[in-house]
């Protein structure tokens, strides 16, 4: 299956989860996730970075974008910081 990002992430480690990521200044995060597949990360980066930018002017400047990580190292993250933001923004959303 074929990306919305145009690569085949088939190949990629059966444990292989997936964030959105941010980072700024040499630090960085992993604010939404895991996911199962890079297409559902993609899918919410800009909510993300709205949600961010609301609690936050300054995310404005920061890098967005997604990344996968693999093994035990998802496991070890931990659910992303704004997970239950985003959740509540999109049952708002929903009505
Ligand atoms: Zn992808």
């Amino acid at each position: 299956m074929i990306c919305p990002c145009g690569a085949d992430h088939s190949a990629d480690a059966e444990g292989s989860r997936y964030f959105v990521s941010v980072r700024d200044a040499g630090r960085s995060g992993f604010p939404a996730g895991p996911y199962a597949t890079h297409a559902e990360a993609l899918a919410d980066v800009e909510a993300v970075r709205e949600i961010a930018y609301r609690l936050d002017g300054m995310t404005h400047f920061f890098e967005w974008g997604t990344a996968r990580v693999d093994g035990d190292a998802a496991a070890k993250l931990g659910p992303g910081k704004l997970n239950e933001a985003l959740k509540v923004s999109r049952e708002r959303a929903e009505g």
